[in-house]
């Protein structure tokens, strides 16, 4: 057989997360909380069942709920999204990044990814018949070079993916780095796709730069969120692409035959749950206090710990613990340590070692804690 994407095997995460369940391992691997969502979350998808909202929502998603999308948006980042033809509804974040693409990149055309980076983005491009072109954040501070993503533009290039708050590095654009960005593009065609999955888990510092915050960046950005992460329902699959209307009509034409629409009852239930913001202002102290938790453990073993300013990664160098490749050792960690994690070679095309593992810490206290007895012992 032919196929389409030979170099394509099982994703790292499904590997990880079914060796931990083989092994009983504490699973740090896969991203994804093992605590439940707010009860209240799952009585209204219950209240929504009972009413008979069961059938087809339109394509573009329940308008409750791109009216809640846009306002928090506008809240938050002060732009204004139109509900009817700037936001869109989607399976999760992972099925709006693919479309994005599918709908905007030609046979032919560049898309620049910022290596490490998501392991769909790649295969995605290719789908869509476009050349990917990997630009390293800096190694070891993962920051973004400006001087190599400008290098790397040029009349053909039709995109940048860009992901911040950062999976797998846990590092977080500045508003500096936006403008930089901005001032980059401004010449250019060239479009942006911001994977924001991570935007209510910023720590410390001055909160999420949106690409809606930058009106240079804003007009040509697909900016795509997730409500797996932010409302601890990584199962659900609802996410969100917010666009200019004529980047969401091209946008459209491919969500209608890839998906045509979501979960109905779910829809129902997240537009009458975002009508209170606590949840996902209370987010980033909720987690910053988890990695707080998790960084003052780690920092008792042999690991070296990297910053975790966003998202729910926490990244180590194991350069002190261990002399095998970063994919060995998370296999080892996992039989032997009873503590799963992710190699960052992963989300490299050419399997770049650099001595580093990521460990999720969107987990109860008691896992982490479980987790870092053992991690103790190296
Ligand atoms: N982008 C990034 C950077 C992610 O970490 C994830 C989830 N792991 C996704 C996209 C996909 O999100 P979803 O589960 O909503 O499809
Ligand atoms: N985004 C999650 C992670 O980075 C995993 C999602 C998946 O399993 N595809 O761990």
């Amino acid at each position: 057989l032919q196929t389409k994407l030979p170099a394509v095997g099982t994703t790292i995460f499904t590997v990880m997360s079914t060796l931990a369940a083989e092994r009983g391992a504490v699973n740090l691997g896969q991203g994804f909380p093992d605590f439940n969502c707010d009860p209240k979350l799952v009585q209204a998808v219950t209240d929504a069942m009972t009413q008979g909202l069961n059938q087809y929502p339109p394509m573009t998603g329940v308008p409750s709920l791109r009216e809640a999308v846009s306002a928090k948006i506008g809240s938050m980042y002060g732009r204004r999204y139109d509900p009817a033809s700037e936001i869109t509804v989607t399976a999760g974040a992972t099925q709006a990044i693919i479309t994005a693409i599918l709908a905007v990149v030609r046979p032919g055309d560049e898309v620049i990814v910022l290596e490490p980076c998501y392991d769909s983005y790649v295969p995605n491009i290719e789908l869509a018949g476009g050349t990917v072109v990997r630009v390293p954040l800096v190694p070891g501070t993962f920051r973004p070079d400006f001087d190599r993503i400008a290098a790397a533009i040029n009349p053909k290039t039709r995109a940048i993916l860009v992901n911040s708050p950062h999976n797998p590095s846990a590092t977080v654009w500045s508003r500096a780095d936006m403008l930089r960005l901005e001032e980059l593009l401004a010449p250019t065609e060239v479009l942006l796709i911001s994977d924001e999955v991570y935007e209510h888990m910023v720590f410390d510092g001055d909160g999420h730069q949106s690409a809606a915050r930058f009106p240079g960046l804003a007009a040509r950005a697909f900016i795509v969120s997730s409500f797996g992460k932010t409302y601890h329902v990584t199962g659900w699959k609802v996410g969100y692409v917010a666009a200019p209307a004529p980047l969401t009509t091209e946008f459209r034409k491919v969500h209608q035959f890839n998906v045509f629409t979501v979960n109905t009852p779910v829809q129902h239930a997240l537009a009458s749950y975002m009508a209170d913001p606590t949840p996902y202002l209370e987010l980033p102290a909720f987690y910053q206090r988890k990695r707080d938790l998790f960084r003052e453990g780690l920092a008792r073993t042999k690991f070296k710990l990297l910053p975790s300013e966003g998202s729910y990664f926490q990244c180590v160098d194991i350069s002190a613990v261990s002399d095998l490749p970063e994919a060995e050792f998370c296999k080892w960690l996992t039989t032997e340590i009873g503590v799963a994690a992710i190699p960052l070679s992963a989300f490299y095309g050419n399997g770049f070692d650099q001595r580093v593992v990521r460990f999720c810490f969107a987990k109860k206290d008691e896992t982490l804690r479980t987790a870092l007895d053992r991690l103790a012992r190296l």
